[in-house]
């Protein structure tokens, strides 16, 4: 799938709408997700344009790996939840339900989060 200019997070990276924004660097932005699904649900994404982690593990640099991996801990690490614990989650294609398409790394925290996957059938 190519690249929307024009999806969402590519606006937000654009500056061209807002968003609470958690941690950034060179690599990374993380901001609140608009709907959170847990007391604290914070999307990373990296600065690059990558429809999702296929396309980022398939035509990023290492660099870029290796510094939006790191951001997703460092944010973690500012938001205290290294030692409560945490999860993330990314949503990959259809099958995945991934809406926004541009790679995005969900975090949860700030409850126990219960079992992983709910039973669906
Ligand atoms: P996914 O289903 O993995 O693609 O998740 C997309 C996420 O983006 C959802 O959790 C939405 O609530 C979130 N979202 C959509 N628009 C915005 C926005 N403008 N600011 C923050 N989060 C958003």
């Amino acid at each position: 799938m190519a690249y929307d200019t024009e999806n969402i997070f590519a606006k937000i990276l654009r500056g061209e709408i807002p968003c609470d924004k958690i941690y950034e660097d060179e690599h990374a932005l993380a901001f609140e997700d608009i709907n959170p699904q847990a007391p604290i649900h914070v999307l990373v994404i990296p600065r690059g344009a990558y429809v999702s982690m296929d396309d980022f593990t398939t035509s990023a640099s290492d660099a870029e790996i290796a510094g939006f991996m790191r951001a997703v801990g460092n944010t973690a690490r500012q938001l205290e939840l290294a030692s409560p614990g945490y999860r993330i989650l990314a949503n990959i294609g259809e099958d995945g339900m991934q809406e926004v398409p541009h790679l995005h790394i969900h975090l949860f925290g700030g409850k126990k989060l219960g079992p992983m996957l709910k039973t669906t059938g």
